[in-house]
Parts: structure tokens; C-alpha cells; sequence
């Protein structure tokens, strides 16, 4: 059940009754030229909302900005500080357990590595001040990673290749696009030094092969994806 749709007073007695509450969070971003910018927020909302049909939860309104560094230059990348992103999210948190709210998921649909730290800064200082609570932090690109026996996939798909295309493919078709626009690419940025001008070392948002994608692939992907997310909803640590 997603809280934007509820009223206050179906609110106040569901509540009552789910595991927790997956607060979804994307990005705007670059994806290449036949995935829409908030591909990172619509993959990850549409999987929560398939949890929801498996398991009592509440899905918070989503988180569409994320922290984008690589891609900040690309065209319609619009990044947010990573102070910004925990700021937000410690502050939803506190109004989901002034709600009652005790089970809290930050689910991530962008796999950007310092956008995850935040996240991640975000959930140990929440619960470092809630002890009460269970807090899950994970993002798309890493339970992919755990479940990789499962999948077929190259290692280097990353961003609009492979996994991403599927899976939109799958739970969003309608905003899939110009597929025969999309080509095979990878970045090129030296090895550890940094680099202001990032779009001379990627300037597609395609990090992997999107014409291997499949909405076949996509479900697979998809229904594991769910799967182990309701396992976690319904695992019991305290
Ligand atoms: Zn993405």
C-alpha cells in the first residue's frame, strides 16, 4: 500500500498491521537514449510495490532525487548533495516513527557509490538514535550482485545495459524507448585519479550492453529481486 494513496484514517489502522515501510529511492539521471531520466527511482518503486502484494507493507512516498556523480554533466542529470539525501531520509524516518513505524527500508535504485554511503550514514545514525527499530539498507546493483549465480549477466553490465533494460523492460515498458537508438558502451576513467570532466570519459549513461536486454530477462530478474525482499520483510532479527 503505497501512504501517498491512503487517508489519514485507513492510515492510522493499517499501520497496525504491516512488517514495515520501504521508503524507494532514485535518481535523476542519464540512462542512454531509450531509458527515461528517473529509471533508477521507477525500478525500485515498481519492485516495492510488488513486495506489497506479497507482504504487508506501507511504500512512503518516494525519494526521486539521488547523489550522481559520474553522470552529473550528462544531459537532465540532476544530482543532490549526499548531505542533502541523508538529511531527508534521517527526517522521513523520524516521521515514520512518530507514526509507529518501527521496520524501515532504504531501497536504492541508483548504484552510485557515494549515494549509497549516504544512505548508509543515514540508516546506522537513525538507528544509532532509534535502538528500537530495524532498519534495512540496500540498493538494486547489490542484491543483483548476491543473486548473480542466478542471472546471467556480464560482470561489467552496470547502467543502462544489460539488467537496467530488462527490468524496465518488465515493470515499466511504456517508458522503454528508441531501443534501437541504444548501443554497447563502457566508461573510460583513469584508474584512481579524479576527474572534473567526466563526460570526456563517459558521455553515454551506458555502462554494458542494452541490446541483450529481454523482458524475459526482466521478469527473471524482477521476481528474484521481490522474492528476496519479502524474504527480509519476513525474516526476524529482533
Ligand atoms: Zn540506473
Amino acid at each position: 500500500m503505497e501512504i501517498e494513496r491512503l487517508t489519514s484514517f485507513e492510515f492510522e489502522e493499517i499501520k497496525k498491521k504491516v512488517l514495515g515501510v520501504i521508503i524507494p529511492i532514485g535518481s535523476i539521471e542519464a540512462h542512454g537514449p531509450h531509458l527515461p531520466l528517473a529509471t533508477d527511482l521507477y525500478t525500485i518503486h515498481e519492485i516495492a510495490k510488488r513486495v506489497a502484494k506479497e507482504v504487508p507493507i506501507l511504500i512512503a512516498p518516494p525519494v526521486y532525487y539521488g547523489l550522481c556523480r559520474s553522470t552529473r554533466d550528462l544531459p537532465g542529470t540532476l544530482s543532490i548533495q549526499g548531505e542533502t539525501l541523508k538529511l531527508l531520509l534521517l527526517d522521513i524516518m523520524e516521521s515514520l516513527y512518530r507514526q509507529g513505524l518501527r521496520t524501515i527500508a532504504l531501497l536504492s535504485g541508483h548504484a552510485g557509490g557515494t549515494h549509497n554511503c549516504y544512505i548508509l550514514d543515514a540508516g546506522e545514525t537513525f538507528l544509532e538514535h532509534h535502538k528500537d527499530t530495524r532498519i534495512f539498507v540496500a540498493n538494486i546493483a547489490k542484491l543483483l550482485r548476491d543473486l548473480s549465480q542466478k542471472i546471467e549477466l556480464h560482470p561489467q553490465d552496470s547502467h543502462a545495459g544489460d539488467w537496467e533494460t530488462s527490468l524496465m523492460m518488465h515493470v515499466k515498458p511504456e517508458v522503454v524507448k528508441n531501443l534501437d537508438q541504444a548501443f554497447e558502451d563502457y566508461p573510460a576513467f583513469p584508474e584512481y585519479e579524479l576527474v572534473t570532466e567526466k563526460t570526456k570519459f563517459w558521455h553515454s549513461g551506458i555502462w554494458g550492453n542494452p541490446k541483450l536486454a529481454s523482458p524475459e530477462k526482466g521478469k527473471k530478474i524482477c521476481d528474484l529481486l521481490v522474492k528476496k525482499l519479502v524474504e527480509l520483510f519476513l525474516s526476524g532479527s529482533k
